[in-house]
């Protein structure tokens, strides 16, 4: 995939998410980006806040407000990515999974983490034997081999 392609990808679905945050289906039949989430590593609301922005929150949580997170989906040689495991991870795979049908087991093909935040790993304890049980998922994290 060429990083023009890639990053017109990623501009148009920033567009339309800006402009309706609810997921949208893609019939065309080229690798295109998913946002899944945008919020900070902590979620939303924040722990510990009490200021406006979150007041709301706690008593009605927006279920659209998930830590930051991308899917890759590449349609034509039926592959998914998901960059970043967040604290979301579960809810984040089965919006991936409605862009993916292909996948079959609803686990991607790979996990990119981008950095060692909470936000950005977390989500990997899902794939232990008390949730997914998941020995095969390839997970990319670039200088994070301590973990
Ligand atoms: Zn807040
Ligand atoms: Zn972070």
């Amino acid at each position: 995939m060429s990083i023009i392609i890639l990053l017109s990808s990623i501009c148009r679905l920033l567009i339309d998410f800006l402009i309706s945050p609810e997921i949208k289906t893609h019939s065309q039949p080229t690798p295109f980006l998913v946002v899944l989430g945008n919020v900070q590593d902590g979620g939303s609301p924040h722990i510990g806040c009490a200021k406006s922005c979150c007041a709301v929150l706690w008593e009605e949580p927006d279920p659209q407000r998930k830590v930051t997170c991308l899917g890759l989906v590449d349609p034509v040689n039926e592959q998914s990515f998901i960059f970043e495991a967040t604290p979301d991870f579960p809810k984040q795979l089965k919006a991936l999974r409605m862009f993916a049908p292909f996948q079959k087991d609803g686990i991607p093909n790979g996990i990119f983490l981008t950095h060692a935040h909470i936000g950005h790993y977390s989500g990997l304890m899902y794939l232990g034997k008390e949730a997914l049980n998941s020995h095969q998922t390839a997970v990319f994290m670039p200088k994070m081999q301590f973990f």
